[in-house]
C-alpha cells in the first residue's frame, strides 16, 4: 500500500502529527500498536511546569530561558513561536470532536493530583480547569473530596491528607468521603470490572446521572468544593458536568485516577476522530518491526501482521514513544530504538541510568534519552548519517526530560507539528 506520509506510533504525537498531514490532503496512515501514554495521563496537557527545579508560573517567558540553555532540547529545536502555534492548532482539533481545552493565556494553572498534590499545567478540560485557582483555593472554607465505593483506584483519604499540608489550605476544613451507589455496585459482576471506565459509563446513563448527583450533593455537606474521581463521562462529559454541577449548584471538579484515565481518554477519541474525519487510516493493533532504507531514504516498513507486504510513502514520521511505550528498548546492559537502530543519546554505564533515590528531585537520567535528531527533527542511522525522508516526534527524542521539566504533551504536539510542518511544504514542492 502507498501513502504520502506514513507515522507509526498514534499517541498525542502521532495524531497531533497525523492529523495537521491529512488536513494539508496528504494521504495519511498512522500504524500503532496499542495503548499510549495518553491512557494513563491526566489528560492536562503540560507546556513547561518546572525549570531548575522551581515551579513555572509563566511558561513562555520560562521558555526563554530553557531554549537559550539547552541547544539541543526539542524546544529549542520547535522555537516559540511554532510551539504558540501549534498548541492553538491542537487546542482547535480537539474542540472540533467537543474537547474543549482551557488555559490562563501566559500563564501555567494548578490542577489537583489523585495524591492530593498540586500540579502546574497549561490547558486543562473544564472539569480540571480553574481559572484563579489560588484565590479561589484561598477563600474556600470546606472541601470534600469523595470516591465510590468498591473503587479501589482512589484514595481520597490520602489526597485530604496530602492537600491539607498546603499552605493555600490553611484556613480549610478537608473532608475525605465515600458515597454507596447499590445501583451501580449491583453493575459490577466482578471487583476487578469496577474500574473508572465502568463508572464512566454509568454516568453516561441518564437513569443514574441525576441520582449521582443527588448522593454527591448530600455528601458535600455545605462544601465550597467538591473533588471526584474522573468519571463524568467518556462522550457525553460536557452535558455531564453540566448536569451535575446545576443539579448539586457546587463546583465540582475531577481528578485524573490511575489508568485507563478517563480525561486522557478523551483526547485519545478526539483526536483519533478526527483523524478519521479528514480522511486518514489508523491501523490499529498492528507494528512496525522493521524498514527498508536505501541511500539514506526509507523506501518501506514492514508489520507484524504483514511481514511481507510494504508499506511505502514518501514521508514517515516515528512516534513510537519512549521505554513505556517500546518507542525505545533497553537491555540489561544496552538500549536501541527497534524499528530504524536509530543512533540514540544514551549513558552506556548502566549504573548511570537511573538516580540512586526513585523520588529525587533532578529526576532520572534515563527519562532523557532517546533518539538523536538534527534540528529538522531527522535522526540518524547507526552511520551517523541523516535519514532524509524520517522525522522524529515526542517522547522518543532525547535531550528534554518530560518529569523534571513538566513538558510531556507540550513537547510530543509542538515537535509533531514541527515535524508534520516540514512533511506538509515539501510534499507542496514535490506537486
Ligand atoms: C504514565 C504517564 C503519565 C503522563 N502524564 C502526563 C500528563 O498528565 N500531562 C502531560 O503533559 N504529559 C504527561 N505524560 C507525558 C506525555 O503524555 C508523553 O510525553 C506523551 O504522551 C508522549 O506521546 P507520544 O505520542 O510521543 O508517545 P506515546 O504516548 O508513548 O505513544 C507511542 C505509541 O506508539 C506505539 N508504538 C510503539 N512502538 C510501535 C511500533 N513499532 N509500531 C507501531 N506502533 C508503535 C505505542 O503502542 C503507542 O501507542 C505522561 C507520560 C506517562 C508515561
Amino acid at each position: 500500500m502507498k501513502f504520502d506520509c506514513i507515522i507509526i506510533g498514534g499517541g498525542i504525537s502521532g495524531l497531533t502529527a497525523g492529523i495537521r498531514c491529512a488536513k494539508e490532503g496528504l494521504h495519511t496512515a498512522i500504524i500503532s500498536s496499542g495503548m499510549s501514554a495518553l491512557h494513563f495521563s491526566s489528560g492536562s496537557i503540560d507546556v513547561l511546569g518546572y525549570l531548575d527545579n522551581t515551579v513555572v508560573y509563566k511558561p513562555f517567558e520560562a521558555l526563554d530561558t530553557l531554549t537559550g540553555t539547552i541547544a539541543q532540547h526539542p524546544y529549542t529545536k520547535c522555537g516559540k513561536p511554532l510551539i504558540i502555534e501549534a498548541l492553538q492548532f491542537f487546542k482547535q482539533e480537539c474542540e472540533t470532536q467537543n474537547v474543549y481545552l482551557f488555559d490562563n493565556e501566559n500563564l501555567n494553572h494548578f490542577h489537583v493530583t489523585a495524591l492530593g498534590t498540586l500540579k502546574p499545567t497549561y490547558f486543562s478540560q473544564r472539569s480540571v480547569f480553574n481559572e484563579d485557582v489560588y484565590n479561589r483555593f484561598k477563600r474556600m472554607k470546606k472541601i470534600v473530596i469523595i470516591n465510590f465505593e468498591g473503587y479501589r483506584d482512589f484514595h481520597p483519604q490520602l489526597a485530604a491528607a496530602q492537600l491539607s499540608k498546603h499552605a493555600l489550605f490553611a484556613n480549610c476544613e478537608i473532608v475525605a468521603k465515600s458515597i454507596e451507589m447499590p445501583q451501580i455496585q449491583n453493575l459490577s459482576r466482578h471487583p476487578h470490572e469496577f474500574r473508572s471506565i465502568d463508572i464512566a459509563r454509568i454516568f453516561e446513563d441518564e437513569e443514574y446521572v441525576y441520582k449521582i448527583a443527588d448522593a454527591i450533593r448530600l455528601a458535600a455537606d455545605g462544601a465550597d468544593f467538591v473533588v471526584i474521581p474522573a468519571f463524568m463521562g467518556i462522550h457525553n462529559f460536557n452535558q455531564i458536568h453540566n448536569i451535575i454541577q446545576s443539579r448539586t449548584r457546587l463546583l465540582v471538579y475531577e481528578v485524573p485516577t490511575l489508568p485507563p484515565s478517563i480525561l486522557g481518554l478523551r483526547i485519545d477519541n478526539a483526536l483519533k476522530s478526527r483523524f478519521a474525519q479528514l480522511g486518514g487510516v489508523f491501523v490499529a493493533g498492528d507494528k512496525v518491526v522493521r524498514a527498508e532504507i536505501k541511500d539514506d531514504v526509507v523506501q518501506a516498513v514492514y508489520t507484524a501482521n504483514h511481514p511481507e507486504n510494504p508499506l511505502e510513502a514518501k514521508f514517515y514520521i516515528l512516534s513510537t514513544g519512549s521505554f513505556f511505550s517500546g518507542g525505545m528498548v533497553s537491555e540489561f546492559d544496552n538500549m536501541y530504538e527497534p524499528v530504524f537502530k536509530l543512533k540514540l543519546h544514551f549513558e552506556p554505564q548502566r549504573n548511570k541510568w537511573y538516580s540512586p533515590q526513585f523520588f529525587y528531585s533532578h529526576s532520572h537520567p534515563f527519562l532523557e534519552y532517546g533518539v538523536v535528531t538534527d534540528e529538522n527533527l531527522r535522526p540518524y542511522d547507526s552511520k551517523n548519517n541523516i535519514i532524509q525522508n524520517l522525522y522524529c516526534s515526542g517522547a522518543i527524542l532525547a535531550h528534554y526530560n518530560p518529569i523534571r521539566e513538566g513538558c510531556g504533551s507540550g513537547v510530543a504536539i509542538s515537535t509533531a507539528y514541527k515535524a508534520a510542518n516540514q512533511i506538509v511544504s515539501l510534499y507542496k514542492l514535490m506537486r
